[in-house]
């Protein structure tokens, strides 16, 4: 192997990731004195969290009344019986005061005529524990959420003097011998240097693996690192089956039309011009959750009434909501159809078909945000020194399913637990423990490796034939056929890491190279996705199993944990059925959130 130097960072605390979650735990760090790195592969502001169109949900009721049992029923029921209660509760109970720290933060969200933060209605939100109409909570800065929240909690996480290392690729975390994790060996992709961050607690904030499919919504950075890197310390991901699609991406194209449409009024068409969704779900209708949404758009499409000329999309209809509306409210999405569909969202409807948006899966952590390696007598085992945060994690809020705008909520609730519980833990006047230089010397051993691969398969050859495996056999509706065949040809597609072929040796800005490397993140990430799945003999959220059409809450409410290395083992860990708050003390009757069939 070359020899690389690399130079030693000493802090408290380190983030990988400057998306809406790493800058949350960023932040809250930041402000409590510690010592605070954010290791970031783009600049904060092009995190994927730029993208978030829709909103934030938190029970304001400022369009309306609302309480937060009613967010966190509508968040279990979402889930379909498989988040943790405990962390669901935790999220919709902080939840309108973290969008409130982020108003006075500076986000510019819309406003009310009272001056109030604007609301919208969202997929799967509704009043008095679903038996109320659709709810008024997703908040919203117009179409552009995400964006003002990264540009605020940036600007703040500076003023409060945390450290930013921008297009530092993170390769690996540093394991001690006795499991702890003591930060990361990262790739300066500028200048070509490497860097070992020395911390006492590591933070992994990197986002969702979207890009394990060939159609996505979601940036072409979203390479699930964080996934890869925990898969590679031995320590196992969570619940990896459960992939969202949203319903209404580009046809084509695949970028986003946010719920928010359909929130302000926008509805589904088939060819018959029907709004089939008033067929599937008569009380919701277009705002049944989505997964709900999607597979009834296939199945509209797979019975012959997809429109366009080969069937096989649906229209989204806008063109009957006021100009003023789709000005003020929706003008991010009224370019996107412009640019990505040739479509004047005023005049004609929008070709648009479910798409890969979110994973609800990833590395498991409790509602603190530590991440847990559960044992045969432990099941919330938590690894010292390593969380997680985001999409990247799996509290689990969301379980077999998301609803729209819980994920925003997530990244800022989560990444603001996180950073009080490092600041209970993590003490700033501790000497930084000594680097482990055998563990530095195995990251980088695989870093060379990849820099100077010789194999016969270019990687975005290999990364086409993963992106095509997920999408055909991991996909809206799964059968027994197409998992096992899936698992098969991922297997193959899998194997073949040993064979790839990077063409560029060089150091600095080698996009080669750093595609490798996301290759070999996105590989376990789908791998035990499509096992995962492939083991899960029940149709849940988003895993519609086709000869499984039920969902089994006496074998299958648990979560699905799979450990990645070379094969995919399998274990399962109990679901937390149980609120922090007990009814007395002001928490929600148990009664009320009882798994029962889920209809909207
Ligand atoms: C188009 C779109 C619209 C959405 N709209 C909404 C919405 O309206 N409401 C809602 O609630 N949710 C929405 N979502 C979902 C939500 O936006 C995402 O789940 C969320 O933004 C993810 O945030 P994050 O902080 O986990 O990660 P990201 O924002 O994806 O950021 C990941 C960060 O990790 C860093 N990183 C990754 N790997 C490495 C590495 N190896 N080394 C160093 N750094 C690394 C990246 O540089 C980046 O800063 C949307 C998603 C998409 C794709």
């Amino acid at each position: 192997m070359a020899a690389y130097e690399y130079q030693t960072h000493n802090y408290d605390a380190i983030v990988v990731g400057a998306g809406g979650s790493g800058l949350r735990a960023t932040l809250g760090l930041a402000e409590q004195g510690l010592r605070t790195a954010c290791v970031t592969k783009v600049f904060p502001t092009r995190s994927h969290t730029v993208a978030a169109q829709g909103g934030i949900a938190a029970s304001l009721g400022n369009m309306g009344k609302d309480h937060w049992q009613w967010h966190l029923y509508d968040t279990v029921k979402g889930s379909d019986w498989l988040g943790d209660v405990d962390a669901m509760e935790y999220l919709s109970r902080n939840a309108p005061e973290a969008v409130y720290e982020l108003e006075h933060y500076g986000v510019p969200f819309s406003r009310t005529e009272e001056g109030k933060i604007y609301q919208r209605p969202f997929g799967g939100h509704t009043t008095e524990f679903g038996e109320g109409p659709p709810v008024q909570r997703t908040c919203a800065a117009a179409d552009r959420t995400g964006h003002a929240m990264l540009h605020t909690m940036y600007g703040q996480s500076l003023k409060e003097g945390a450290e930013f290392y921008i297009e530092y690729f993170a390769i690996d975390l540093l394991m001690s011998d006795d499991g702890q994790c003591r930060g990361v060996v990262a790739w300066c992709l500028e200048d070509g240097s490497i860097h070992v961050f020395n911390a006492k607690t590591t933070v992994l904030a990197t986002g969702g693996y979207g890009r394990a499919y060939a159609n996505a919504t979601s940036a072409h950075t979203c390479t699930g690192d964080g996934g890869g890197m925990v898969a590679r310390a031995g320590l196992p991901l969570q619940d990896m089956e459960f992939v969202q699609f949203h319903p209404t991406g580009v046809f084509g194209a695949g970028c986003l039309i946010t719920e928010g449409a359909r929130g302000e009024g926008g509805y589904l068409t088939n060819s018959e011009g029907e709004r089939f969704m008033e067929r599937y779900a008569p009380t919701y209708k277009d705002l049944a959750s989505r997964d709900v949404v999607s597979r009834c758009m296939t199945m509209e499409i797979r019975e012959g009434r997809g429109v366009g000329k080969n069937g096989d999309h649906i229209h989204l209809n806008l063109n009957h909501l006021p100009k003023e509306a789709l000005n003020e409210r929706l003008p991010g999405i009224s370019e996107t159809a412009k640019i990505f569909a040739g479509v004047d969202v005023t005049k004609d409807p929008i070709p648009v078909l479910p798409t890969v948006h979110y994973n609800m899966g990833g590395i498991p952590t409790n509602y603190w945000g530590e991440v847990l390696n559960p044992s045969k007598d432990d099941p919330d085992r938590v690894v010292p020194g390593l969380m997680a945060v985001g999409e990247a994690g799996c509290a689990s809020v969301h379980g077999a399913n998301r609803l729209g705008s819980n994920s925003l909520i997530d990244l800022v609730v989560f990444g603001r637990a996180a950073s009080i519980k490092a600041g209970e833990i993590v003490d700033p006047a501790a000497p930084p423990a000594p680097v482990n230089a055998a563990q530095v010397d195995k990251a980088l051993e695989r870093f060379d490796s990849l820099r100077h691969a010789k194999g016969g398969v270019p990687t975005a050859e290999l990364r086409d034939e993963m992106q095509n495996v997920m999408q055909n056999d991991a996909a809206v509706f799964r059968t027994e056929e197409t998992l096992a065949k899936g698992m098969e040809r991922m297997t193959e597609v899998a194997g073949k890491l040993g064979d790839l072929h990077v063409s560029d040796r060089s150091m600095i800005w080698n996009t080669d190279l750093m595609e490798t490397l996301e290759l070999t993140n996105l590989m376990p990430n789908a791998l035990a996705t499509i096992v995962s799945a492939e083991a899960r003999k029940e149709t849940r959220g988003a895993h519609a199993h086709e000869d499984h059409p039920d969902r089994d809450d006496e074998n299958w409410r648990v979560h699905t944990l799979a450990r990645v290395n070379g094969k995919v083992e399998l274990e399962y860990r109990p679901v937390h059925v149980n609120p922090l708050l007990g009814h007395n003390e002001g928490g929600i009757d148990l009664d009320r959130i009882k798994p029962k069939t889920r209809v909207y």
